[in-house]
């Protein structure tokens, strides 16, 4: 069942909340609506679950009129980060809830529900806590509760908005890697909402970043992480060090940063440079464009080293990420200086200098000759 939302809006008062939101989802998808408070996620997901009506667009289910149906004939299964269990049935009158309020032709018999119910706790670990009450169980189990009642009814789609949003940060992980298995298993179009980067980088097959009511760029996660499309996107996703680029004479400068070349040919006067911590080289040879760098600080982060480094040509202070052992090989240590210079960036070309400059294009810059980190 492909899902085609088309030119979506929605406005509160005089605020669009959704802006022109277009998009597609292919059957059996993981998509991941990203995006921080206030982007438009929850009201693109309450607009999907029936709960909420754009005020333009239209969303086709294999070409038939999603919208115009009620919410429950949608055949969706939703979980909410807060979506309260019924405190007064046990876990397994929780997850029959759906099935048992069906109209009586549609119902299935007591025995079939028992047996569904069985199995969906099977499914979501819980084998055995069928008996006992939502306050005897722990958040997480409480979030799976959620999701296999959503699940009883068999739904085409599934919506979770932030359902791991209220659960400490090592149950989050492992209960992401359990629904990324799930979903697997079911192959079950699901749509998740999340502000939470790492978990739609780790979960979605493709993560749509929101922004102010629009989306900003659709792809994989290699895709939004490595080619961002937008200044947004590259803030947004990971850490990332922003540089002014000035472009005179057909060559692009930050400081004694040279790229080679101008792929503008001289359009534009301003850009701006994003560099990922760790396409930093350090140890740069002097035959090669880069910047003297002072390091400041050196945080051991696991197999990862954070450097801070601070650049006064620029006046800038720069993050580089590498490895444990380059620490030593390098030489490194708090109040050395460094040849330093981007091993790739992403460079938008900008109207002028600032925060409300307005992107004119993109270059996906890649140093032409090997420089070592
Ligand atoms: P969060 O991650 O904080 O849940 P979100 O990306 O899900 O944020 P939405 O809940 O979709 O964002 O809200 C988008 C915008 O619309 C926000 O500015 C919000 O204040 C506004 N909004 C949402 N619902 C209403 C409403 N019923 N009345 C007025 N404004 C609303």
């Amino acid at each position: 069942m492909t899902l085609e939302l088309s030119h979506l809006s929605r406005r509160f008062t005089d605020f669009p909340a959704l802006d022109d939101v277009s998009l597609s989802i292919a059957p059996g998808e993981f998509l991941a609506l990203l995006g921080p408070s206030g982007s438009g996620k929850t009201t693109l997901l309450r607009i999907l679950a029936g709960l909420d009506y754009p005020d333009a667009g239209s969303v086709h289910l294999d070409g038939h009129n999603f919208l115009a149906a009620q919410a429950r004939e949608r055949k969706i299964g939703l979980v909410f980060q807060h979506y309260a269990l019924f405190r007064h049935l046990t876990v397994a009158e929780n997850v029959a809830f759906g099935l048992r309020v069906r109209k009586r032709k549609l119902r299935p018999s007591k025995a079939a529900i028992t047996e569904r119910v069985d199995q969906l706790l099977k499914r979501v670990q819980l084998d055995g806590y069928g008996h006992r009450y939502p306050t005897q169980l722990s958040g997480g189990q409480r979030q799976r509760v959620a999701l296999a009642r959503a699940l009883a009814v068999e739904p085409d789609l599934l919506l979770l908005d932030e359902p791991f949003g209220a659960l400490d940060a090592q149950v989050r992980l492992t209960l992401r890697r359990w629904l990324r298995e799930l979903h697997e298993d079911l192959k079950l179009t699901t749509i998740f909402v999340t502000h939470d980067q790492e978990e739609a980088l780790e979960l979605a097959d493709r993560i749509a970043v929101m922004n102010r009511g629009r989306i900003e760029q659709v792809g994989t996660p290699e895709a939004i992480y490595q080619q961002p499309a937008t200044p947004f996107v590259c803030e947004f996703i990971g850490k990332v060090n922003k540089l002014p680029v000035t472009c005179t004479d057909g060559k692009l400068a930050a400081g004694e940063w040279v790229l080679d070349g101008d792929p503008w040919h001289g359009r534009h006067a301003h850009a701006t440079a994003y560099v990922r911590p760790e396409h930093l080289a350090l140890g740069v040879p002097a035959n090669q464009p880069a910047w003297i760098a002072h390091l400041r600080h050196i945080y051991l982060a696991g197999s990862v080293v954070h450097l801070e480094l601070y650049v006064p040509a620029i006046d800038q202070t720069l993050e580089a990420d590498i490895a444990g052992e380059d620490v030593a090989r390098l030489g490194l240590q708090t109040g050395v200086d460094l040849r330093v210079a981007p091993r790739s960036a992403v460079v938008f070309a900008i109207d002028k200098p600032g925060d409300d400059a307005t992107v004119q294009d993109r270059w996906m810059w890649q140093a032409q000759s090997t420089i070592f980190a």
